[in-house]
């Protein structure tokens, strides 16, 4: 682990060497009244709204808004048709198949691991400690001249707590590979993005998304956030039109909306809290992990039971109860305050 980062060293050649491919709103950009140089139809949509033109792929107008409400600048982001966009770009850009590797920490996002598959990377797991935290001596073992990523999930789905910041620091000043954070969660959490920090770390690349906090799922929208070198070679290998019109109108107009956005966050953190307060009263329940997500992991007796009865029942929560150290675990997404009403009643009357 002692060479120092090196962008250029750590790509793979073919991405090193691709000359992308030039669009026509690539090759022109400005003002025209006429445009025949994209094959569209030029009489329009057979909608009430047009969408015969090809998106900007570079979605200057959204990242515009974004950078004002992350405090982070226009080059140092991309977006993608979600998260799992940017993570398999980072697969196709760091790992050659079969040669190279990444880190994995589970219990964690089950997306990493299929990305690699897809990819055909190999990648060593080092499980999280009973605390759910970094095993950093574990981390440092299973490096190698290989591995290219560490994936860290913070706060961490599916055990819904944050992780320790300096272990992570140690991590982005140790490790010369990409260490990827997703704050997929940090919306709710009281912990620090690490967007912030991109200047001190070239080898940070950050993850959120519009699909939880934002309540955007269906649009499908994924931010990375990174160094301008680093998102270069994102856009130079994403699909040059990888975020629609559509989704990037709707986007621009959510935007606009941070103090509903705000106020349904602060208002799940304060319903998670009522849920945590309930749900410990009842007998079955074991254990539920402290939790910086809008969503809880319960540990309790006979989770398979209370899976199938809540069914029954007509509410879905998801069950993690055969996950490695996440045993006897049901995973429950903070729903609205009547929805976490019907929840308890259902939990306490299983109870009995
Ligand atoms: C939900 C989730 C995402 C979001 O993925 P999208 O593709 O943006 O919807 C990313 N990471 C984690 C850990 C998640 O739980």
């Amino acid at each position: 682990m002692d060479n120092p980062f090196n962008l250029t060293d750590l790509l793979r050649d073919n991405i090193k060497n691709l000359v992308p491919y030039s669009s026509a709103r690539d090759e022109f950009k400005g003002e025209a009244s006429i445009l025949i140089d994209a094959n569209e139809n030029a009489f329009g949509s057979p909608l009430d709204h047009n969408y015969n033109r090809y998106p900007d792929p570079l979605q200057h107008l959204v990242k515009d808004k974004l950078s004002h409400i992350k405090g982070v600048p226009a080059a140092n982001m991309f977006l993608g048709n979600g998260s799992d966009e940017a993570i398999d770009i980072l697969f196709r850009a760091f790992c050659r198949p079969g040669v190279d590797n990444v880190i994995l920490v589970p219990p964690t996002y089950g997306m990493y691991e299929v990305s690699a598959n897809i990819n055909d990377v190999a990648f060593k797991k080092v499980n999280l400690t009973k605390e759910y935290q970094l095993d950093l001596d574990g981390i440092q073992e299973a490096v190698d001249a290989q591995t290219k990523l560490i994936f860290i999930c913070s706060p961490n789905n599916p055990t819904g707590n944050a992780i320790n910041r300096k272990d992570i620091e140690l991590i982005l000043n140790n490790f010369h590979g990409i260490v990827v954070v997703d704050e997929a969660y940090i919306n709710f959490s009281q912990t620090r993005s690490f967007t912030q920090e991109l200047a001190e770390y070239p080898n940070l690349v950050v993850l959120q998304t519009l699909s939880k906090a934002w309540g955007l799922a269906a649009l499908r929208l994924g931010m990375a956030f990174a160094s301008k070198e680093i998102i270069e070679v994102f856009n130079k290998i994403k699909p040059p039109y990888n975020i629609n019109q559509a989704t990037q109108d709707i986007v621009l107009e959510a935007l606009d909306k941070v103090d509903q956005v705000n106020a349904w966050i602060k208002e799940t953190v304060a319903e998670r809290e009522l849920l945590v307060k309930e749900l410990v009263k009842i007998g079955y329940v074991q254990y539920i992990t402290p939790s910086d997500a809008n969503f809880i992991l319960v540990r309790m007796d006979n989770p398979r039971g209370l899976y199938t009865y809540l069914v029954q029942h007509g509410i879905i929560v998801r069950d993690r109860s055969k996950v490695e150290l996440c045993e006897g675990c049901l995973r429950i997404t903070v729903g609205t305050p009547e929805e976490n009403k019907i929840l308890l009643e259902k939990m306490t009357a299983f109870a009995g």
